[in-house]
């Protein structure tokens, strides 16, 4: 029945039934690490907390029911997420990653993984030549963020999917900027969609958690394996916050891309804005890809003032009200970021601009409040 039902009831039903104990309709926070077994090995299929717990398994079917798949697994964080994906590799495995992302997956890649024997290769993949020429016998996972941050360029996943598919690599999708409202990345061929859940899937900035989905039994199987082998696991409380993140998730994301459509034009006709990042304009280059594989544009935006430096960019952000200056993204209220000194400053200067991640570009996490009072904010910052 589950799998009939339309996006808007699935985060509301997805995986879901009432508890059978009492009957509770929200999952009960089962705090406890461990469970009464009758006889040796006798128990009601849960052993210890690391390896399964209710509350934690509400929200990983959950999660598998609104990005459209199989298996969902609920970590720690989005990086501990993406560590368990890693952790299907072998030392001399080349993974080609999107060369603009999240700055903690870059080092997590090239200051951990690497020291583990994994090569990386950093690429623009809006043009797929890049791809297809860093592809050998040991690549075994493209590591794709689309859209991308803080460039929002917007990568082809079908594209990849079918260069990944004739190559027999692993293609995993970090699905964070959109949400599954927006992209589902298996639909287009994905095999693994990874999550900072603790961005617009939990949605409300009180909680850090990551989030993988799969449809092939044999990755599941896998990725299962690791989650408890390794132990990068959430806790029950963060688990329940995460679920009725959720929950809400399609009314959220409609008022994010909302807003956030409104304020990008605001931006680009004022005469103190240089560009504008966002790919919901005709002119954006993936605008036809956005089209096509996103429903909406979402919330997030970058844009950079005529004439800035780093500290001109850093005086517009400390003058905003309502923005809070802060990391992350996606929480029901506003926030601004730098990414230069901020969440891309563990990236060399030279890379990173490399990328367009300049030292005036300002980044936006737009969020659901009236968007005349985020305008009337940006205009007083801006000057
Ligand atoms: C925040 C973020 C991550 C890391 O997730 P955590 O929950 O902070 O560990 C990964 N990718 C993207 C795109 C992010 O925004």
């Amino acid at each position: 029945m589950e799998d009939k039902l339309h996006f808007n009831s699935k985060t509301i039903h997805g995986g879901q039934a009432p508890d059978k104990a009492y009957g509770s309709v929200m999952p009960p926070i089962y705090q406890t690490s461990t469970y009464a077994q009758t006889t040796p090995g006798g128990h009601k299929g849960f052993e210890y907390s690391r390896t399964h717990n209710p509350t934690r398994q509400a929200l990983e079917k959950s999660l598998a029911s609104i990005e459209s798949g199989q298996f969902g697994f609920a970590f720690g964080s989005g990086l501990a997420a993406m560590d368990a994906v890693l952790k299907l590799l072998k030392p001399g495995d080349e993974i080609i990653s999107t060369n603009d992302l999240y700055g903690g997956s870059y080092r997590l890649f090239t200051k951990i993984f690497e020291d583990f024997g994994l090569k990386f290769h950093f690429v623009g993949m809006d043009n797929l030549q890049n791809i297809t020429d860093n592809i050998t016998n040991e690549t075994k996972l493209i590591w794709v963020e689309t859209p991308t941050n803080p460039m929002m360029n917007i990568i082809d996943v079908k594209a990849v999917s079918a260069i990944a598919k004739k190559h027999n690599i692993l293609l995993a999708v970090d699905n964070t900027f959109a949400s599954p409202y927006i992209q589902q990345p298996l639909k287009l061929g994905a095999d693994i969609v990874m999550h900072s859940a603790t961005k617009y899937l939990a949605g409300h900035s009180d909680v850090v958690l990551g989030a993988l989905v799969v449809n092939k039994t044999d990755l599941a199987e896998r990725i299962g394996f690791i989650q408890n082998a390794s132990g990068a696991i959430c806790g029950p409380m963060d688990s329940f916050l995460t679920l009725r993140g959720i929950k809400t998730l399609h009314v959220r994301m409609h008022r994010h891309c909302e807003n956030a459509e409104t304020i990008a034009h605001f931006l680009k006709n004022h005469p103190k804005i240089e560009t504008v990042f966002w790919p919901g304009f005709e002119t954006h280059e993936n605008h036809d890809v956005a089209k096509a594989q996103m429903n909406g544009f979402g919330g997030m935006l970058s844009f950079t003032t005529k004439g800035a430096n780093y500290e001109a960019a850093i005086k517009i952000v400390e003058r905003l009200n309502l923005f809070t200056l802060a990391e992350s993204l996606g929480g029901v209220e506003s926030l601004a970021g730098h990414p230069a000194s901020m969440t891309h400053a563990s990236i060399p200067k030279e890379v990173r601009e490399k990328s367009g991640v300049v030292d005036a570009l300002i980044r936006l996490s737009v969020g659901i409040e009236d968007v005349r009072d985020l305008i009337a904010d940006l205009e007083q910052a801006i000057g």
